[in-house]
């Protein structure tokens, strides 16, 4: 591991103080990044894949920016609340269920109660080529290098949102909820608060994989809001895997539905371990509106939320494996005793 500072924040103003440094790179390649749960960033600094000069631990800021507010108007989640806090929280459990089933499966008990809800909708991916710094070729890693996984092994790559440089799949589960869920994200920045919406923050590859969110250096995620809806409660967030705990999604979907009856007033769709960002998918909400949930409704909207998939051979089965998670996740919100 390369020898860095290590420096504890105040306050949130004092961190972006602290991690300020002049550099071109994004957060992900700046010489200061934020220390929370520690759960990604420490795990890449031991495998060379992250190399910061500085560290500035946040961890003593849980009292400012690690509280759960439930209101009529919404849920406001801060960015050092715990995984395992949220995902047990009476409000969350029963207004935003989605919630609380994708922090639920997200990792294990040990990670939940470290990880931090900022920490973990920031993760990398776990490409084992992005891991491996043995292997030279990875846009992600060391851009311009090229990318390994799209002749090599990609049984767990991303079939949405691909770019000729990099198919590597976002790993997250809670993106998904607050993506389908229309959370907006609020952060400080040397520039001063913003909020913009969650579905922004994370950019697909194009030919700059390395560059993961619309963040700047120095940007500090301090919180989430998610609005109330007639949906939240009729939600849920449904994760297949190789095996039934501490695995990353193959196929997840995130879905909340409004119901009259059979019929589909408003629903929202987020997919996961399918594609390289958390992915709203839109046309299949358009194909589901004012129309009977039904299997076939959910089968021909499935069908239009994997209409671009491209696959690199051994992830060929991952379109079929989603439109079946999503079909699957439909119909069970649909008959979710409320
Ligand atoms: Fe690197 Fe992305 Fe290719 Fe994986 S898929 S080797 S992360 S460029």
């Amino acid at each position: 591991m390369q020898p860095f500072t290590y420096q504890r924040a105040a306050d949130a103003a004092s961190a972006v103080r602290l991690a300020a440094r002049p550099t071109r790179e994004p957060p992900t390649r700046a010489p200061a990044q934020f220390l929370a749960g520690g759960t990604n960033i420490v795990d890449y600094m031991r495998l060379g894949v992250t190399r910061p000069e500085s560290l500035v631990d946040i961890n003593g800021l849980q009292g400012q920016l690690g509280r759960i507010e439930a209101a009529p108007e919404g849920l406001r989640l801060g960015a050092l609340a715990r995984m395992a806090e949220v995902a047990d929280h009476p409000a969350v459990r029963r207004d935003y269920p989605v919630i609380a089933d994708s922090l639920a499966l997200a990792a294990s008990a040990q990670i939940r109660n470290m990880g931090a809800l900022a920490g973990n909708v920031l993760q990398r991916t776990r490409c084992p080529y992005f891991r491996d710094t043995h292997w030279r070729a990875c846009n992600k890693r060391e851009p311009g290098s090229g990318c390994a996984a799209r002749e090599g092994v990609n049984r767990k790559q991303a079939v949405l949102g691909v770019s000729e440089s990099c198919i590597a799949a976002y790993p997250g589960d809670f993106a998904q909820a607050l993506v389908a869920l229309g959370a907006s994200v609020e952060t400080l920045g040397p520039r001063g608060p913003r909020r913009l919406a969650f579905e922004q923050l994370h950019r697909e590859p194009g030919n700059t994989p390395h560059i993961e969110t619309v963040l700047e250096p120095g940007e500090l995620v301090t919180g989430f809001t998610i609005p109330a809806g007639p949906w939240t409660r009729r939600s849920l967030y449904l994760k297949i895997r190789d095996r039934a705990s501490y695995e990353f999604a193959l196929a997840s979907a995130a879905v909340a539905l409004d119901l009259d009856g059979e019929t589909v007033r408003e629903v929202r769709i987020a997919l996961g371990g399918v594609a390289t960002r958390p992915w709203r998918a839109h046309e299949a909400e358009a194909a589901l509106k004012g129309r009977a949930l039904t299997s076939g409704s959910a089968r021909e909207a499935a069908e239009v939320a994997f209409a671009s998939a491209v696959t690199h051979g051994a992830n060929d089965y991952k379109p079929e494996l989603g439109r079946r998670t999503l079909v699957r996740a439909l119909l069970q919100a649909k008959t979710m005793e409320l």
